[in-house]
């Protein structure tokens, strides 16, 4: 399990960084709306988070190449994923202008880096416009590096995975690891090592396949795991309860059963709700009824947890010291199945005294769409796939990579 023994260099590691190009490998992936011709940023969490590390060395005088990937363009331009929204959205954080180049290592990439003052930053187009990104490819690396001087690894959504931006150029250049990931990786440390007790973990979400490494994890950490969200429906269907139309993975079942069987002999209590909001249709307009758990309609489907398990989630909350919750117990998109979710995110930020952690990138969205003020929570990690696999236990090759 990766700990405090990986401790990773920070900024301060790479020296006087006056007057040298410093690739910041960032997380800009943020959830992008059509509007008109153009796109708007939904939820510039992971931009506002990224921020401190780039004023940090354009404030030491660094020339900054901010360098990330938005969602899974096909390896060559689309406009849809073009980062020029990020970057107009960066600048307005920063208080100063971002050079955004029209490439990732083309003419406009190289131009623009060649244009940096001291304490000037620019944006790379988005890393998946070239496939080699993706591959590791050497070529890629190659180029990415004789952008930089020197690199830092600031994007904690990717380092679970070993891409030419992630793990190629810090192979070939000095590194280390921004304030983001050191930040990240701190809370995630503490609830891996001796996290204060009882420890309560909430998971829900869309589908049991995402989440059962982490549960098999966990169910050696956990005292408690609260089972919410599309997910729950494979725990009922596991204990022979009929799901409706629920969404349910049944080639799980199997492995649920595991999962349950485990969790009583460590003596770990795994809650489920016990009543959930259901309709006919994945639809804001569809009636909704709650019915209990043990007995949906073969006509409806499960949507949401309901208000006695959303009571009893909370009660389970009250006495906890660490919190780790993913995933939305509802389709929390829609008004009528967003109660689920709000409930259990106002009786994690009302805990006081504990350590509470929520990750996964939909996760922290609703926690920012239901309005519900972020400071109230002692960490909400930018990274879903990344905290996951941590706490899988898993090796993170963009982390090996910057130590
Ligand atoms: P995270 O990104 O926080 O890890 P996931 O990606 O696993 O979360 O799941 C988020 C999605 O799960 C949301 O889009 C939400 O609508 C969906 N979801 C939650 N509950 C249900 C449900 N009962 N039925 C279908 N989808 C659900
Ligand atoms: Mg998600």
């Amino acid at each position: 399990m990766p700990g405090p023994s990986h401790a990773l260099p920070d900024i301060a590691s790479l020296g006087d960084v006056r007057g040298r190009r410093v690739f910041v490998r960032s997380d800009l992936n943020v959830p992008l709306a059509q509007s008109g011709d153009g796109w708007v940023i939904t939820d510039d969490g992971r931009i506002r988070a990224s921020a401190p590390t780039i004023a940090e060395l354009a404030d030491a005088g660094a020339r900054v190449i901010v360098a990330s990937h938005l969602g899974r363009p096909k390896g060559g331009f689309e406009a849809k994923y073009s980062l020029r929204p990020v970057g107009i959205r960066l600048a307005e954080i920063l208080g100063a202008p971002v050079a955004q180049a029209s490439d990732v290592v083309g003419p406009s990439a190289v131009a623009t880096v060649a244009g940096l003052a001291d304490g000037e930053v620019a944006l790379l187009e988005n890393l998946r416009f070239e496939p080699g990104e993706t591959t590791c490819d050497d070529g890629l690396s190659d180029q990415l590096a004789a952008l930089c001087d020197l690199y830092v690894g600031d994007g904690f959504g990717a380092v679970h995975r070993a891409h030419a931006s992630t793990t190629g150029v810090p192979q070939r250049r000095p590194h280390a690891a921004g304030n983001l990931v050191l930040a990240e990786l701190d809370v995630l440390t503490r609830l891996t090592h001796d996290p204060a007790r009882p420890y309560a973990v909430v998971l829900g979400g869309s589908k049991v396949s995402d989440k059962l490494a982490v549960l098999g994890n966990l169910l050696t950490q956990a005292d408690q795991i609260l089972v919410g969200g599309g997910m729950c429906f494979t725990f009922l269907a596991a204990l022979g309860y009929d799901v409706g139309g629920s969404l349910l993975q049944a080639d799980q079942i199997d492995n649920v059963r595991d999962v349950l069987r485990q969790a009583e002999q460590r003596g770990v209590d795994i809650v489920l709700p016990v009543d959930v909001v259901a309709a006919a249709e994945v639809s804001a307009d569809s009636p909704t009824q709650v019915v209990a758990a043990d007995l949906i309609p073969a006509d409806l489907k499960g949507l949401d947890i309901g208000p006695l398990s959303a009571d009893l989630f909370a009660s389970k909350l009250s006495d906890a010291k660490t919190v780790f919750w993913n995933g939305p117990m509802g389709v929390f998109e829609l008004a009528p199945f967003a109660a689920g979710t709000r409930a259990i995110a106002e009786a994690i930020a009302g805990l006081s005294g504990a350590l509470t952690v929520v990750g996964g990138g939909d996760s922290a969205a609703a926690v920012r769409l239901l309005g519900i003020d972020e400071s109230r929570f002692g960490h909400i990690s930018t990274g879903g796939g990344a905290s996951l696999e941590y706490l899988e236990g898993k090796e993170l090759p963009g982390l090996t990579a910057l130590g």
